[in-house]
């Protein structure tokens, strides 16, 4: 038995449900009026006094990382809760009181936290739909407010945000070049091609049908093979990529290769995009004959366009 034996159980119940009002009776109805999703027969009355998730928020929130707590939630033997990561990182011993903890979980509390509506992380990006616990998460995870990663392909770039702030991101800080039409003439030179790096890329952004594209261009290794892939992704949602199509061209000599796709959108990463293989590749050995056969520089003409699909 654990240390308290009855006593425990007793305080761990009122710390899990009274703590935010001291009487009973009165918080059990409040809550049931206020946060729970389906209120039990007899509890849904609006009982005269304004829904307030505030002290539930409070009592939800993990002392030691202040995330709101979600099953499962635990507790030490005198009734003080912490969240299922932090349980994982305080060697067994309460934040609070320093006492042993255990495996002891705070079943009233869960109940409490799986029934909360919550609004959706995203909220302040325009998200107004509000969840249980579990669907919360499974939302954030489609949400379509969710911020977009940055769609630079050099070294991670942590930066996160909207559209606009993205382009303005890859202009100011990136300088990524940013070119108005629907079409494209880009020419790449490499001044040693025979060292075709895992790293070697290049980004440029059309603005086109008031919508941005990213024109990656990367130089990697394919099974062994050296490479050179060209590729789309679209600065939006997968749902508005699809609304589009674009061609590559790459040639000289009297020969041509060509590649019709559709843009990715920039919710997958351009490494995801690259593996996959959904662009144009032109192996190396290719790619010398149409520069002109000369292994000192690599001139390619790449030549695009995007058009909207009806
Ligand atoms: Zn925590
Ligand atoms: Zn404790
Ligand atoms: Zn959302
Ligand atoms: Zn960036």
């Amino acid at each position: 038995m654990a240390p308290g034996g009855g006593g425990f159980l007793k305080e761990a119940t009122e710390f899990c449900i009274a703590s935010a009002d001291s009487d009973l009776a009165t918080s059990d109805a409040e809550l049931g009026s206020s946060i729970y999703r389906n209120t039990a027969p007899g509890l849904g009355r609006n009982l005269g006094r304004p829904a307030s998730n505030y002290d539930v928020d409070e009592l939800l929130e993990c002392p030691v990382c202040m995330n709101l707590m979600h099953p499962p939630i635990y507790q030490c033997p005198n009734g003080h809760t912490l969240c299922s990561n932090c349980k994982g990182r305080v060697h067994n011993s309460c934040p609070t009181c320093r006492h042993e903890l255990g495996n002891i979980r705070c079943l009233a509390l869960e109940k409490v936290s799986e029934s909360l509506e919550l609004p959706c992380r995203y909220k302040e990006l325009g998200c107004h739909d509000i969840f249980p616990y579990y669907s919360k998460i499974k939302h954030e995870k489609h949400c379509k407010h969710r911020p977009f990663n940055c769609p630079y392909s050099g070294n991670y770039c942590s930066v996160t945000g909207d559209i606009p702030l993205l382009v303005g991101h890859l202009k100011n800080d990136h300088k990524v070049d940013m070119h108005d039409g629907c079409s494209f003439n880009h020419r790449y030179v490499k001044s040693s091609p025979q060292e075709v790096g895992d790293a070697t890329w290049m980004l440029s952004v059309f603005n086109c049908f008031g919508r941005q594209f990213c024109l990656h261009f990367e130089a990697f290794h394919l099974e062994m093979a050296p490479v050179y892939m060209a590729f789309l992704r679209f600065m939006g949602e997968e749902e508005e990529a699809k609304q589009f199509s674009y061609s590559l061209e790459v040639g000289g000599n009297g020969r041509k290769l060509t590649w019709k796709g559709i843009p990715r959108s920039i919710r997958d990463s351009h490494k995801k995009v690259r593996d996959s293989q959904d662009g144009l590749i032109i192996h190396r050995n290719l790619a010398l004959f149409f520069s002109g056969g000369n292994m000192k520089e690599l001139k390619l003409r790449l030549s695009g366009r995007i058009w909207e699909v009806q």
